[in-house]
């Protein structure tokens, strides 16, 4: 029993859980990663990343992403597609159910990101990544002189709207109701813009542009008088909120009201011996290199964990 039990395994595959696996495989951890329904995470759907230090051209996120996975590889990390049934850390080595088989192990790090909301219609999916999508401060710098929409009334798509002002030449906010999530300030910030027109009470019906593969406009739909119409747009911006992926964690381990783990000094949940990094745990940053940053916290404690507890 003693050898099927793993010193250290990762959930997920983003830009958190490689760089633990790239820090457990150099300490001869021998991680296992467990890759769930998005691997590589949201790096892997996102174009050109012309922040993450290092690479002064950019460099495409799904490229950046296999880079990370070699780097871990070649430490000794081992790659496993599953989905988490369900774990008990309760004890122990922690059990972690993949349905077909039960992994053991010391310590765990969960690495399982957060997912942005969609709308859900077929044709935002086919224009992601050409004019739609999740992430501003990825993205905006694609649409200098052009006009965009961002969709939401929370605090996220007042904070996109905004820094999306620096490079579009209008941005519009769609709301599909009169009333705000947004805090008050933020609100007011983006009311005061002279680059930001609200339309309230719409739905969005159609992205318009598959044919084309570039964003061309929105089909959109008031609610109040169900009148339809067009904006042309050239890019659009979901700003309808995240989802931590922890759910199968409840009860075991605490998470805040919207889901989001509950760390202490950055990593540390309240069961020891089980970490947590990046998006599923950072609900304001959000960014590749603070995921990397806690990711790599995240396998130190874990590597420190096992030295003090005994391997
Ligand atoms: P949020 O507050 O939950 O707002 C989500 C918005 O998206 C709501 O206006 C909601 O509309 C809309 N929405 C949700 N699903 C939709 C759908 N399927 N179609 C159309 N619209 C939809 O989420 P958030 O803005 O991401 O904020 C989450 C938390 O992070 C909040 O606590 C926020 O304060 C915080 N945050 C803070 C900052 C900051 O302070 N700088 C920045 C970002 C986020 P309804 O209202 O009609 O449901």
């Amino acid at each position: 029993m003693e050898d099927t039990v793993r010193d250290t395994v990762i959930l997920g595959s983003g830009c958190a859980g490689l760089t633990a696996a790239i820090y457990t495989g150099r300490s001869n951890l021998k991680p296992l990663v467990l890759e769930g329904h998005e691997p590589g995470g949201q790096l892997s759907i996102t174009t050109l990343v012309e922040n993450f230090p290092g690479w002064p051209e950019g460099i495409q996120g799904p490229e950046l992403i296999e880079n990370m996975k070699k780097q871990a590889i070649r430490f000794g990390a081992e790659f496993r597609m599953g989905h988490l049934q369900s774990v008990d850390l309760s004890q122990r080595p922690f059990a972690m159910n993949l349905g077909e088989e039960t992994v053991l192990t010391r310590t765990l790090i969960i690495a399982s990101g957060a997912s942005a909301r969609w709308l859900g219609l077929p044709s935002e999916e086919e224009l992601i990544g050409h004019g739609v999508s999740s992430c501003a401060t990825c993205d905006g710098f694609f649409f200098s002189g052009k006009v965009v929409a961002v969709i939401g009334g929370g605090d996220s798509a007042m904070e996109e709207a905004l820094f999306l002002t620096r490079f579009a030449t209008k941005v519009y906010i769609l709301h599909r109701s009169s009333r705000f999530r947004a805090s008050h300030i933020m609100l007011q910030r983006a009311r005061a813009h002279q680059k930001i027109e609200f339309i309230t009470d719409v739905t969005v019906e159609e992205v318009l542009g598959v044919e084309q593969r570039e964003v061309t406009g929105i089909r959109l739909r008031n609610r109040i008088t169900g009148e339809e119409s067009t904006l042309p747009v050239n890019g659009m911006f979901l700003g309808i909120g995240h989802e931590p992926n922890a759910k199968m964690f409840a009860g075991q381990i605490d998470l805040d009201e919207d889901g989001y783990v509950k760390t202490t000094n950055f990593v540390f949940t309240r069961v020891p011996g089980v970490f947590a990094c990046g998006d599923v745990q950072d609900r304001r940053y959000r960014q590749a290199i603070t995921a990397a940053g806690s990711g790599c916290a995240a396998a130190l404690e874990a590597e420190k964990f096992l030295e003090e507890e005994g391997r």
